[in-house]
């Protein structure tokens, strides 16, 4: 999911995450777009709950960014690269309990700015309700718990 390579959470100085809202335009339009090539954070959290809940070891589906951020591992399909957990049907295969930043895409938080905006990588990013006060406070306490500051 996210901006070309660099994408889901991190896009040009960006700091993104997935949608926290409701998957059903992801589903119902089957767009699994922003799990290719994915730049998924994860917080530890997310990490445990995963492991728990699949028994996959952790060095099976993380790894560091450049920044040394724990991000979601993408594994090679044909030529395609895509996120460890996207199935072959175009799935998550770990919807229910997927990181937290995967909820919260395409709502994205602008660092210097300090605002949410939904991401125009998204391909259904139009058919998104703007970003509203309660989300905007769940995306930055996200992002506090991750990085420690704003
Ligand atoms: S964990 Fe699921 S929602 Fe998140 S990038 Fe991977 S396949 Fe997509």
């Amino acid at each position: 999911m996210y901006l070309k390579t660099e994408y889901p959470f991190f896009k040009n100085g960006l700091y993104m995450a997935n949608e926290i809202v409701e998957g059903d335009i992801c589903q119902q339009n089957s767009c699994h777009h922003c799990c290719l090539e994915t730049e998924m954070l994860i917080t530890k959290k997310d990490i445990q709950r995963i492991v728990t809940k699949t028994s996959i070891s952790a060095k099976e589906f993380v790894t560091l960014n450049d920044d040394g951020n724990r991000k979601l591992k993408n594994k090679q399909i044909d030529s395609q690269l895509q996120c460890f957990f996207l199935d072959q049907n175009g799935q998550c295969s770990i919807y229910e309990f997927r990181p937290e930043g995967c909820q919260f895409y395409p709502y994205i938080w602008d660092l210097t700015e300090h605002r949410i905006f939904i991401d125009d990588y998204c391909l259904h990013h139009n058919k998104f309700q703007k970003p509203w006060f309660t989300l905007s406070k769940r995306l930055e306490d996200f992002i506090f718990k991750l990085f420690g500051k704003l």
